[in-house]
């Protein structure tokens, strides 16, 4: 099982590189963030030892129990958040996430802010978008996002680096895909998160920068 871990994170890795081959893209601009959320300590050592080094989690409390004592080990390693976040976890988020890939409200933007002044540690952040404008999922919708880059960005000068997206699971995600691309390059921005397991390829080829694979390297969650 946890040897299979290691095959299958080799498996995915070749599989984005040649997906960046066919969008005639370099495949050192796509970076894999092994999502490990579920998974505990024994079963993500043998991903770290097989060389890689980016994780996403998606839920504060559960990455600050394995977290701390895998960095120790392995400190050269990189932690987003790829969760909804709420204000109250915050401080907590930007303690432990070198990137959070779901700032998606105001609110949300000044807890932030008064955490990274706080702290001193400046996570790069994301920006999430509802692009399938669902009333139950999280992400701002693409028609506020303008006025939620303006504040983060220019007021309060966070480090807005990308979006992310989750599309919906009943939609063609290419076109999400497609989408979130157009919207980062209206705004300037040069990070796009997206692309799962089911999907990363079809992301590649829409221009992400970041791809959030977990049970293709991790197996599946029960
Ligand atoms: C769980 C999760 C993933 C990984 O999903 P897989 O289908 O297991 O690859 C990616 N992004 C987010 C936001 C997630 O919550």
């Amino acid at each position: 099982m946890n040897e299979g871990a290691a095959q299958r994170l080799a498996a995915v890795r070749e599989q984005i590189a040649s997906a960046a081959r066919e969008a005639r893209r370099d495949p050192a601009s796509v970076r894999l963030i092994a999502v490990s959320k579920t998974f505990d300590a024994p079963a993500i050592v043998p991903v770290l030892d097989a060389g890689q080094r980016l994780f996403g989690e998606n839920r504060v409390q559960e990455a600050k129990g394995k977290w701390p004592a895998l960095k120790e080990r392995y400190p050269e390693v990189e932690l987003h958040l790829i969760g909804p976040l709420q204000t109250n976890k915050a401080r907590e988020a930007v303690e432990l996430f070198d990137c959070i890939h779901t700032l998606d409200r105001p609110k949300l933007a000044h807890a932030l802010k008064k955490e990274i002044d706080r702290t001193g540690r400046n996570p790069s952040l994301m920006i999430e978008v509802n692009t399938g404008g669902e009333a139950q999922k999280a992400g701002v919708a693409a028609a506020d996002l303008p006025a939620l880059l303006t504040l983060a960005r220019d007021d309060l000068k966070l480090r807005v680096t990308g979006l992310m997206c989750i599309p919906p699971v009943d939609e063609e995600a290419a076109i999400h895909f497609a989408f979130l691309s157009k919207l980062a390059r209206e705004q300037g921005l040069a990070e796009l998160s997206m692309g799962m397991s089911a999907d990363f390829q079809a992301a590649i080829e829409q221009g992400a920068t970041y791809v959030r694979v977990g049970s293709a390297i991790f197996g599946s969650r029960t």
